[in-house]
């Protein structure tokens, strides 16, 4: 299946009210719709491993806003640095000084979500709520000057019932609110990301300022 031009027209108009931005998911999907969705205004497009991102870059000509969304490896830190927009996954404190180092060395400051585990299993990614918020007051944040925490990101568990999926997003947005208190920059700690193909509607009433959506835009992922 293709880019569903149709389907992405809706989801603008349905965020408008909430002042949200869309994040297309494009990881196993090739390059041609990525054109395709670019073509449609689409500028933000999120990519979840290293080398798959790095090949469609290389095949895409359009300034695109690229959102790294995947674990990332610390190893892995200085191929994107130079050209990602915002990395959402910042899931350990070694990884967040990789990324300051890097960005130093390339004379650039890079934004970056913590990515917080939410949800019930074990298998995802991310800093504990109690992690985060010991973070956020950790001296050494002051003297990383090539990164800027811009919020944070989170999944809430695979399951339908909506009521453990509201109960996660709600917990992440208060979060969200107490750690921008806490941070040195409280006018760039702005962005809330929270929400997929299957949960953005709760996502977006409590509070998600940017939903990360893939098969609704192009289809189920072999
Ligand atoms: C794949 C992925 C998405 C998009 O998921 P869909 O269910 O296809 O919308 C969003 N966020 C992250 C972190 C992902 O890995």
């Amino acid at each position: 299946m293709a880019f569903n031009q149709q389907a992405h027209r809706d989801l603008l108009k349905e965020l408008e009210p909430y002042k949200a931005r869309l994040i297309a998911v494009t990881k196993k999907k090739p390059a041609t719709e990525i054109a395709e969705a670019y073509a449609a205004g689409q500028k933000d497009f999120g990519e979840n491993y290293v080398q798959e991102l790095d090949e469609k870059r290389a095949q895409i000509r359009e300034k695109i806003r690229w959102h790294f969304i995947g674990h990332l490896q610390t190893n892995k830190v200085k191929t994107i640095v130079p050209y990602v927009s915002l990395i959402q996954t910042i899931d350990s404190f070694k990884l967040l000084k990789e990324v300051n180092k890097e960005s130093a060395k390339a004379g650039i400051i890079t934004d970056c979500l913590v990515q917080v585990h939410i949800a019930k299993e074990e298998s995802k990614f991310g800093f504990s709520e109690e992690e985060v918020e010991a973070l956020m007051l950790f001296p050494e944040l002051s003297e990383m000057e090539n990164i800027r925490i811009r919020g944070l990101m989170g999944m809430a568990s695979l399951t339908d019932e909506k009521s453990q999926v509201k109960k996660e997003f709600l917990g992440l947005h208060t979060l969200f609110t107490n750690c921008r208190l806490m941070s040195m920059d409280p006018d760039a700690f702005d962005t809330l990301s929270m929400g997929m193909s299957s949960d953005y509607k709760i996502a977006l009433d409590c509070g998600s300022n940017m939903i990360r959506i893939g098969s609704l835009l192009f289809g189920e992922r072999r």
